[in-house]
């Protein structure tokens, strides 16, 4: 699997140190679940994290050891890999691909979601205790597109079946698109299957497609 896109430093950094808000830190441990690169990233930054607290010097002793980063980082990368997402049984193939993170967080398998749909695209909204903020589980029919829309905050999208192509590029499983008020776009999902993705925003989204612009103000999105 080549995971492409990523999520920005200041994600992971912040996932690290345990700051991330919930809907955040779902989506980044949904990506890396599927991405060795940022499981890496993460590690080595919470190893770092570690060693500065142990090493932090009381007021007036000398400074942190110069070496202690990089002997951290020759650790790091000597972990094992992670193993292997284990499927849970008498679920079905679909829903066990879903990383554990998010799979955890489904009320029910795939295909027994309670989706709302809205031409090609189905909605499962997942519950958020941010305020302004929406975690969705979106499954855009094979070949078809959502509708054009911009931002209001940030959107955070991560393909966990299928794959989409928008203004921006490509997205397989795994990649993660981090999207802001001044992307204007319209993702059309590829030809074969149909693409499931987590997506959380921080406000909602604006229709900006002729007709969107007509039904934006009366659509719950
Ligand atoms: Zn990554």
């Amino acid at each position: 699997m080549n995971v492409s896109h990523h999520p920005e430093p200041a994600l992971l950094l912040d996932y690290a140190t345990g700051t991330l808000a919930d809907p955040f830190a779902l989506i980044v441990a949904t990506h890396m679940a599927l991405c060795p690169a940022c499981r890496r990233e993460v590690a080595a930054l919470e190893a770092v994290g570690g060693a500065l607290l142990e090493q932090a010097p009381e007021a007036g002793e000398a400074d942190v050891d110069q070496g202690a980063f990089e002997r951290m980082m020759s650790r790091v990368e000597a972990l094992p890999p992670e193993p292997a997402i284990a499927p849970l049984p008498a679920i079905d193939t679909a829903t066990a691909r879903i990383p554990r993170p998010l799979r955890d967080r489904l009320p029910a398998s795939l295909d027994n979601l309670p989706w709302r749909r809205q031409g090609p695209v189905e909605t499962v909204f997942l519950p958020c205790d941010l305020p302004g903020h929406r975690v969705r589980v979106l499954r855009i029919a094979a070949g078809r597109g959502v509708p054009r829309h911009t931002h209001r905050g940030t959107e955070l999208t991560l393909v966990l079946q299928g794959s989409f192509s928008d203004e921006t590029g490509h997205y397989l499983r795994g990649d993660m698109e981090c999207a802001n008020p001044e992307l204007d776009h319209r993702p059309v999902a590829d030809p074969g299957e149909a693409c499931v993705c987590l997506a959380v925003t921080s406000a909602p989204l604006r229709l900006t497609g002729t007709l969107g612009r007509l039904i934006d103000p009366f659509l719950d999105i």
